[in-house]
């Protein structure tokens, strides 16, 4: 449990942070609030040489309100996300989410960049961030560049970061009026990390589902949107039964693997439970 031996580096600027992943290519790594990066290396599953922590990097802090978004810096903490009147009252997808991350101590030291860095398939940020359609916002040493959500995610702990690039910001797109939205989990009674998790953002009109998006988090190696409950959904007048007939099609085609803690099945089975206890819930929000 003792990490490998590093040389430690506090940056003071993004470019400093992206000139350091530059120099040392591949053994380096960011360091935000440790909460992923430090366990793996105390396992030495994770050994960089030099450790570039980003915490004095004030330009990824704070949250600002853009009107139709909020941009969020990459070292906000879980529990500044849960707790900030902005995003309870702008996205309470997120805040909902953040809420519901580990535990007091992770929710205090926990960034949602490191999170989303990470991209840990148990995760919780992942769903909800697709839900929401928000986009990432990165600096590497060809300049800033803009990653959609159904893009970032790419594989088990893998993202559309580069190597040498910094996950800056997050771009969330506002709530708007008439749309619903839950994020449920079952938390691993352990940890807290989601053996499942759904998050749902509806908008109703007139009764009538105009859009759905959902999400479902630590079935397989990634977080996904699933499409065919989305579609199942719009056009339709929305009750408890449709809600039901759409949730059935969570499991179809979802790609669910077994892990320690639960067999693949029975994560196909909570994505069912999951999905269509998160549109009832939205739903009963878009209903005000
Ligand atoms: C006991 C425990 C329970 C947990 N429970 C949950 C849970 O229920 N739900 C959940 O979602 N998570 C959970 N987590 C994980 C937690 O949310 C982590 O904090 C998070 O996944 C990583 O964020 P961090 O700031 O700690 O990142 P770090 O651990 O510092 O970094 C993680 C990775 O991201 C990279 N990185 C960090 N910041 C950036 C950046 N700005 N740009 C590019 N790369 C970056 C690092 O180089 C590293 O590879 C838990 C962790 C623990 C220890």
């Amino acid at each position: 449990m003792i990490p490998a031996t590093f040389e430690y580096v506090r940056a003071r600027s993004v470019r400093q942070a992206v000139s350091l992943l530059q120099q040392h290519a591949g053994r380096a790594k960011l360091l935000a609030g440790g909460h992923s990066l430090l366990p793996l290396m105390k396992l030495r599953l994770a050994q960089p040489e030099m450790l570039i922590d980003l915490g004095p990097v004030d330009e990824l802090r704070g949250i600002r309100d853009e009107g139709m978004s909020l941009v969020i810096g990459a070292l906000t903490t879980h529990d500044e996300v849960a707790t900030s009147p902005l995003v309870r009252e702008k996205v309470p997808l997120l805040a909902e989410c953040a809420a519901q991350i580990g535990d007091v101590q992770v929710r205090n030291r926990g960034t949602i960049g490191g999170n989303l860095a990470h991209a840990d398939p148990a995760a919780d940020y992942p769903a909800a961030i697709l839900a929401l359609e928000a986009q990432m916002e990165c600096e590497g040493p060809a300049g800033t560049r803009t990653v959609p959500a159904t893009q970032w995610f790419v594989d088990l702990l893998t993202t559309a970061l580069g190597p040498d690039e910094v996950l800056c910001r997050v771009r969330v797109p506002v709530q708007t009026e008439g749309q619903g939205w839950s994020y449920t989990k079952l938390p691993h009674p352990a940890s807290g990390y989601s053996l499942l998790g759904v998050a749902c953002l509806v908008t109703v009109d007139g009764g009538v589902c105009r859009d759905a998006r959902v999400a479902v988090t630590g079935a397989g190696p990634k977080a996904v949107r699933l499409t065919k409950v989305e579609q199942a959904l719009v056009g339709k007048r929305l009750d408890q039964a449709a809600v039901a007939e759409a949730a059935k099609l969570a499991s179809d085609g979802l790609e669910a693997t077994d892990d320690l803690y639960a067999s693949a099945e029975y994560k196909r089975h909570l994505a069912v439970v999951y999905t269509k206890r998160g549109l009832l819930r939205a739903l009963e929000r878009a209903a005000g």
